[in-house]
């Protein structure tokens, strides 16, 4: 079979990970996160006291920071499993200015790039259309409102006993985006050969339906 690269792009809480867990599920591809890397980084250095505003300090961490993404989706910082942690206001918070410094990017990036050599994937994030696999055989760009997007996150994370309010979440949201879109490395854009896909009006199965018909019309094995 040919391998194959799905890019999946947009902003914070878009249901994109929930949408290519499921998709990677079906076609066979492996799911990779990239927004868990960038916390997991985050969580490393708030978790060693840093400033995470503090480039130097945050850029000199590279060595010593290992992050695994487990096929069942546990996240692993250096061992240490911080699932959970990551999802944390804490580190929403702290993950913008980490995601800024170009020296981590680049370090995050070489290996979504190596995993992405390795069998076919279906990658989440920001920049993956446009500057991680410019070359992916489908890109799509999933936007929703940022109230529904907002209220999704919202309902998700009162399961899993996440703390917040609908308003701080929406706030969070709408801060994250922008400082994705502004940022000037690898900010947060539709790759020009990406597909649209709004998905305010539908639910989880209608999603997952069209991302594969998508990929189906796109990859001819
Ligand atoms: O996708 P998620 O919301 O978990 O990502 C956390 C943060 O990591 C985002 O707010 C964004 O700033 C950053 N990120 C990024 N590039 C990616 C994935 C995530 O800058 N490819």
């Amino acid at each position: 079979m040919k391998k194959v690269s799905v890019a999946i792009d947009g902003p914070a809480a878009a249901g994109k990970s929930t949408i290519a867990k499921k998709v990677a599920e079906i076609k066979g591809y492996t799911y990779i996160d990239t927004g868990a890397m960038y916390r997991a980084y985050t969580w490393h250095c708030v978790n060693k006291g840093l400033d995470c505003t503090d480039e130097a300090a945050c850029v000199a961490e590279i060595p010593n920071v290992n992050i695994e993404l487990l096929p069942g989706g546990k996240v692993l910082c250096n061992g240490n499993d911080i699932t959970r942690e990551i999802r944390m206001p804490i580190i929403n918070k702290n993950v913008t200015p980490v995601c800024q410094m170009k020296p981590v990017r680049l370090f995050l990036v070489d290996q979504q790039r190596k995993m992405a050599e390795k069998s076919s994937v279906i990658m989440d994030g920001r920049d993956i259309g446009t500057y991680v696999l410019p070359n992916a055989e489908v890109k799509i760009f999933q936007v929703a409102s940022p109230e529904c997007r907002a209220m999704r996150r919202y309902k998700e994370n009162q399961e899993k006993g996440i703390p917040g309010t609908y308003e701080e979440i929406l706030e969070d949201v709408n801060r994250r985006d922008k400082a994705d879109s502004e940022r000037a490395f690898a900010p947060l854009k539709p790759a020009e050969d990406s597909i649209l896909l709004d998905t305010s009006d539908m639910n989880i199965e209608q999603v997952v339906n069209r991302v594969i018909e998508i990929i189906d019309s796109k990859v001819k094995e």
